[in-house]
């Protein structure tokens, strides 16, 4: 055990910046006023939500701040648009998603199945890629939406969406498209217009502001019913007391992702490959399990061949290495992620798949480390593993 903490979980959740957080204070202390009351005293309460708005408006490139919605989180956010969507279009009872969606947005399908709408599931090549043409194929005149996240959680991979967009405006321009935006945000720049996008989530927590608050974009073409029925917060579409100081605090990580996008697809991007190389580079059973595919910056996917990923964290959890692996545990087995197996990673891989996601508080010193130490780890759990002989002829054939 060690008190040093290198913390490489990103899209987990990330660190709240301190500038997010003095920003919030005053709102946590003395602006306490309620933004709905009349008085003087809720002004500045009320105000700080327009400037947030503002932010979150220009940080996805929205053409008006009314078309930004507060959430509690991401989950929140795809929630109401593709529920509040498909209430307002309920003649329509098709959907199209991917295999590789987070469960917020695979769940709610899953639901919408038991009600009788008909989900298709577009399928990913072995890089994460989607299959453009079985989605082009799956929209018909009673397909209601298309849902594709921006960029996966596990491997990164960025979905085209302009072109996503693109085919279904030419195939069904009244299907609407929401895209799950949480992985995205702060670490590639986001336009909405630029990509005919009608719908987008993002989630605070994924980019420096608390955990607890959201924003979901609805352009002003496309109507949908509120999740959550109350008062007339949020233009009637999200009833509840506004949660000004998380509001403020996802504005102001909003404004500071976007004068840190610049650092992260270089910088960050630099010491994720410096990572990703000397891990290939000196663990002769690594893989890249994206291959070439277009990534944000601050992810990698590596699949270790014939080790448990489960044992690697927590070998790399003792050295204060904070990773994820693509496994869920589900009643006592050890379920690969349904993401790693759309991609067919190869069995021999997926259980010893490990995600490193970084941030702009990621140091070199950080990754010299974990590459330091890495080689050693792995060897440790190799020699443990029962899969001697195919190690051994992997390890030869890698020499040749
Ligand atoms: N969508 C994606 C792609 C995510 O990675 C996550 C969280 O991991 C979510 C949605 C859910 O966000 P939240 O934790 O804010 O509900």
């Amino acid at each position: 055990m060690t008190d040093k903490i290198i913390y490489l979980d990103n899209n987990a959740t990330t660190k709240v910046d301190e500038k997010v957080f003095e920003e919030m204070v005053p709102y946590l202390k003395d602006e306490y006023a309620n933004p709905s009351s009349m008085y003087d005293f809720a002004k500045k309460s009320s105000d700080a939500i327009k400037e947030a708005r503002v932010k979150v408006r220009d940080f996805v490139n929205a053409a008006n701040e009314k078309e930004i919605l507060f959430t509690s989180c991401g989950t929140e956010s795809a929630n109401t648009a593709i529920r509040g969507a498909l209430a307002m279009n309920k003649g329509k009872r098709h959907i199209i998603t991917t295999m590789i969606e987070h469960p917020c947005v695979l769940n709610v399908y899953k639901m919408l199945e038991k009600q009788g709408y008909k989900v298709d599931y577009i399928k990913v090549n072995s890089n994460g890629e989607l299959d453009l043409e079985q989605l082009s194929e799956a929209i018909n005149d009673d397909t209601a939406l298309v849902s594709v996240m921006f960029a996966n959680n596990e491997t990164g991979v960025i979905n085209p969406v302009k072109k996503i967009s693109e085919i279904i405006k030419s195939k069904n321009p009244n299907t609407k498209f929401f895209v799950d935006g949480v992985q995205a945000a702060g670490k590639i720049p986001i336009d909405v217009q630029e990509n005919g996008i009608d719908m987008l989530g993002i989630s605070g927590h994924k980019f420096h502001a608390p955990k607890g608050v959201g924003a979901l974009y609805v352009n002003s073409k496309t109507i949908i019913t509120p999740l959550i029925i109350g008062g007339h917060q949020e233009r009637g579409k999200r009833a509840g007391t506004e949660n000004v100081p998380y509001i403020v605090g996802i504005g102001k990580a909003a404004e500071l992702a976007m004068d840190n996008l610049e650092y992260e697809m270089t910088e960050v991007k630099r010491l994720r490959d410096k990572l990703e190389d000397g891990i290939l580079k000196n663990v002769f059973n690594a893989r890249l399990n994206t291959g070439i595919a277009n990534r944000v910056p601050n992810t990698t996917n590596i699949g270790f061949e014939y080790v448990e990923g489960e044992l690697i964290l927590l070998h790399l959890s003792d050295l204060g290495i904070c990773a994820s692996s693509g496994s869920a545990c589900t009643s006592g087995s050890l379920e690969p992620s349904h993401v790693l197996r759309a991609m067919n990673v190869p069995f021999t891989a997926i259980h010893g798949s490990i995600r490193f996601s970084l941030s702009k508080f990621t140091t070199e010193k950080d990754i010299d480390y974990v590459n330091s130490v890495i080689p050693g780890v792995i060897e440790r759990i190799r020699n443990l593993s029962p899969y001697q002989e195919e190690l051994a002829e992997l390890k030869r054939r890698k020499s040749l």
